[in-house]
């Protein structure tokens, strides 16, 4: 009951243009659904990236190989989505990451099977610049997910140290830049194949360094569902 009258007094505004939405509308308005750009078929086979060169299998950042198995993506970052992506960060959207999981959910309910998810865990904020900002976007949208796809949350991660922002960094200087960044909060894990989830993804340097800790604590497998990806080649 309290979720109906939650979603009655706060509907569904669309990421794209923050206009609200017509009930029939779950994801984006119809002006932005034309302009976003969904990943598509022909994408990196690890990290989800669209590639322009339909022959290759991988794009250049995955063919030295990463921690993690694959993952995907469901915008590619530009048009509306960039700006969709400052409101969930910056501007209290968190409503987003309702459209978000059921995008998710449409577009990935069988490769979450074929991957066998047993749980969504969300990339950790530096506690003190969480409290700052009142939110994790990614937590937000791990829970989302996780709801829409009717799997568990397992907050298993913390963030250890506030790490300068990537952008204008080389992947070398990337990968250093997050390597000790993650602790895990338990000893234990019950789970052996995880879907860790963030807002966007670039050269993956975060999702190593997680999968890393993940596994060194005894996790099999570890997928990536992000909302927006950059382009590849
Ligand atoms: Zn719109
Ligand atoms: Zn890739």
């Amino acid at each position: 009951m309290q979720k109906k009258l939650y979603k009655l007094l706060y509907p569904r505004r669309c990421p794209g243009c923050d206009k609200l939405l017509e009930p029939d509308q779950k994801v984006l308005c119809a002006r932005c659904d034309d302009l976003v750009k969904r990943t598509g078929e022909v994408v990196c086979v690890t990290c989800g990236k669209p590639l322009k060169n339909e022959t290759r299998d991988l794009c250049p950042d995955c063919r030295k190989g990463h921690n993690f198995v694959a993952g995907r993506a469901l915008f590619v970052y530009d048009g509306p989505m960039k700006e969709a992506m400052y409101r969930l960060k910056y501007d209290n959207r968190r409503c987003y990451a309702r459209n978000f999981a059921v995008e998710a959910k449409k577009t990935y309910a069988g490769l979450m099977r074929a991957w066998g998810i047993e749980c969504v865990v969300p990339i950790p904020m530096f506690a003190p610049k969480e409290r700052k900002r009142g939110y994790n976007q990614a937590r937000v949208l791990a829970q989302n997910i996780a709801e829409e796809f009717g799997l568990p949350v397992a907050d298993l991660l913390e963030r250890v140290e506030d790490t300068p922002p990537m952008k204008g960094l080389s992947p070398f200087d990337r990968r250093s830049n997050v390597k000790k960044a993650f602790h895990m909060k338990e000893s234990e894990v019950q789970f052996n194949r995880i879907l860790v989830v963030d807002d966007i993804f670039t050269t993956g340097a975060t999702m190593d360094a997680v999968a890393e800790v993940l596994m060194s604590h005894g996790v099999q497998a570890v997928y990536a569902l992000y909302v927006c990806i950059g382009e590849g080649s």
